[in-house]
């Protein structure tokens, strides 16, 4: 008889946390869930702890923590706060792998807790490859860990890399939808206000990705996710629009053969494959049809229009603590400019700013990562209010 596979899930409220749940609850001869987390949002994760029935909550947001307990008196949940509670919820006693689906920074420490107890993990939070892919990379190998992307992109390449020698790797082409912006002029995107930025045309996401996705920042950050997860690079990274979004990525070879995998885009297709170990879950998705195969195109990307592109050149090229300064503005900047504070090109402007006026570190450790990025979130706060970028 097969036995449910224990797992955390980080981020359980969000649109990655929302699509793992919908294969748990499908597959429930296959899924049993250990433990859930929130940032904040309590009484969200209170109703999927009474129907998943974890052995344990975790919530970032302490202030949060009497209501939560309000909210599951008598259930026998466990239920604790904090972002320490959220990073140990990642590897609760049982868990066999963690699926790491928070947003920005706060997925860093999840990851590593998860590495570090030498369990697989599910990886959604590029930004914690993005900030500290080598301490990632290095504490799964040190662990024995293994990290399954769930970025559908990244899943994949590694679709695309079974069976093959690294060595005969030409280059990686990323696809990219070119988000909602695609066929605008530059002129109108540096007047769009966030609604527009988020409605994106093909995948329903969370509201800091979705921007991510409107900038292009996205694709920087997957070049770096790419370059960490196959250990090659970013130089032989080359990001391609595909506004279909049916490619989700493609591997050339040396002897000039071209492997891609195609899917509708639904990343309960990558969650499947991740939270399977690289094993195919049967009937995940509806079918790809030949009539959505029809019309594939493929365009370079605009660098004028879309200049955050680069970002992924200014980290792979810097290193050190630039990456997260890089992330850390970033955060910063999107939450500004979905409060319409500021504008689109405001957001390059304020991250370049960053990178050139705070400390470089050029070796970090966890804890230098964590001083970089609450640096960055103040100084940048700052210049956003006396607009100094
Ligand atoms: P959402 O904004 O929908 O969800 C984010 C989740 O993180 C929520 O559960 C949220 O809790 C939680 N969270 C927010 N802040 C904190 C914090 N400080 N500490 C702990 N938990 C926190 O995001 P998505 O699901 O869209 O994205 C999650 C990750 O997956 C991102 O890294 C994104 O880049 C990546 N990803 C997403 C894809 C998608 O299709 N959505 C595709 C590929 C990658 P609460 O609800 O309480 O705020
Ligand atoms: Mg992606």
């Amino acid at each position: 008889m097969r036995t449910r596979k224990r797992i955390s899930l980080i981020g359980a409220t969000g649109s990655i946390g929302t699509s793992t749940l919908e294969i748990v609850r499908r597959y429930p001869e296959r899924y049993e869930v250990v433990s859930l987390t929130a940032g904040s949002k309590v009484k969200e994760l209170a109703a999927l702890a009474r129907e998943f029935r974890p052995k344990l909550v975790a919530i970032a947001d302490s202030s949060k923590a009497k209501e939560l307990e309000n909210e599951l008196f008598g259930t026998g949940i466990e239920i604790n706060c904090g972002d320490e509670a959220v990073a140990s919820a990642a590897s609760a006693t049982g868990v066999e792998q963690a699926v790491i689906a928070n947003v920005g920074f706060s997925g860093l420490r999840p990851a590593l807790n998860a590495l570090e107890h030498g369990l697989d993990i599910a990886l959604a939070n590029k930004e914690s490859l993005v900030v500290a892919g080598q301490l990632v990379t290095s504490t799964a190998k040190a662990n024995h860990a293994s990290i399954y992307p769930i970025d559908s992109e990244h899943s994949a390449i590694a679709q695309c890399l079974i069976g093959e020698n690294p060595a005969n790797i030409n280059r990686i082409i990323i696809t990219a939808s070119g988000g909602p912006f695609r066929t605008w002029s530059r002129a109108d995107i540096a007047d769009a206000p966030a609604e527009k930025a988020l409605a994106h045309p093909n995948w329903s996401m969370g509201a800091k990705i979705t921007i991510d996705s409107a900038t292009m920042i996205n694709k920087a950050f997957e070049i770096i996710e790419a370059g960490w997860l196959f250990d090659i690079p970013i130089t032989k990274i080359e990001p391609v629009v595909h506004p279909q979004s049916i490619v989700h990525s493609m591997v050339e070879f040396s002897d000039g053969a071209v492997k891609a995998q195609l899917g509708v885009p639904d990343m309960k297709l990558p969650i499947a494959y991740a939270l399977g170990c690289s094993t195919r879950l049967p009937g995940v998705e509806r079918k790809l049809t030949l009539d959505q195969m029809s019309s594939l195109t493929f365009e370079a990307p605009d660098r004028e229009k879309f200049p955050c592109l680069d970002f992924a050149k200014v980290a792979y090229e810097r290193g050190g603590s630039v990456p997260c300064v890089i992330n850390a503005a970033n955060e910063v900047a999107v939450h500004a400019y979905l409060r319409g504070e500021i504008k689109f090109y405001d957001i390059p402007a304020v991250i370049h700013k960053a990178v050139d006026s705070i400390e470089y570190i050029s070796e970090p450790k966890l804890e230098d990562y964590l001083h970089i990025d609450s640096l960055t979130r103040m100084k940048v706060s700052k210049m956003i209010s006396t607009r100094d970028y």
